[in-house]
């Protein structure tokens, strides 16, 4: 199996990962890798997740030109490219469209750090974009320019949540603590107020997960990106 394929099957594998743990639904949400630095391996255009297999993968160049694959590629190619494009360190993209990380793009309002693991694995508060509608060149510009050169998310005002990572596997972890923390946000509203944590406990919570968490004496190291 050469590394194209090899993607393909990882941007399969994880799209029914997202769809069974209702980070996605019907048709909408996408995932992108990219296998070398001028190719893309993309999920294709409105087919259901349980419907999805290795072969109906999308294999584009960096300019969105189809190389591999009998279907149109995601609408939100646009943004995949973008991305991948502004960010070099970036070899994985999970778009989601989670309901309490969607309730704060509804609410255009930053996902806060309220607990340790959105500080370590994504090391800061996931911004919102401004609106653009679904698809289009200006949704791409917006989200690249609120993730800048260091956001690992990003939140698309009245739509979903972009998560990037310099694998799946991180990118996904991404998904699924952004997902919990807001959704552990809009429960503490129900009992009063709910405290931030300061953005220098954050920085060290950060710090301290790159740097000391996990078994190091056995060579495992922590994301870096
Ligand atoms: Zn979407």
């Amino acid at each position: 199996m050469n590394l194209v394929e090899k993607v393909k099957e990882e941007v399969v594998n994880i799209a029914h990962t997202i769809y069974k743990e209702a980070l996605v639904f019907e048709t909408w949400g996408n995932v992108s890798s990219r296998p070398t630095e001028s190719q893309v391996v993309i999920t294709p255009s409105g087919i259901p997740y349980e419907n999805l297999h290795f072969v109906d993968m999308v294999v584009v160049d960096i300019d969105g030109e189809v190389e591999q694959g009998r279907w149109k590629p995601s609408t939100e190619l646009p943004l995949h490219l973008a991305v991948y494009k502004a960010r070099k360190d970036i070899k994985a993209i999970i778009h989601t469209h989670s309901i309490f990380a969607t309730a704060f793009a509804v609410s255009r309002q930053d996902i806060p750090v309220v607990i340790e693991d959105l500080a370590q694995v994504v090391g800061g508060p996931v911004r919102v974009a401004d609106y653009a509608q679904p698809g289009s060149n200006e949704l791409a510009l917006n989200a690249v320019k609120a993730l800048g050169q260091e956001g690992n998310a990003v939140l698309l005002a009245n739509h979903g949540l972009v998560v990037l990572g310099k694998d799946l596997s991180t990118a996904l972890q991404r998904c699924r603590v952004i997902e919990r923390n807001a959704q552990i946000i809009v429960w503490s509203k129900l009992l009063g107020s709910s405290f931030i944590l300061e953005p220098e406990e954050v920085s060290l919570l950060r710090k301290k997960y790159l740097f000391d968490y996990g078994q190091k004496e056995q060579g495992i190291k922590n994301e870096t990106v």
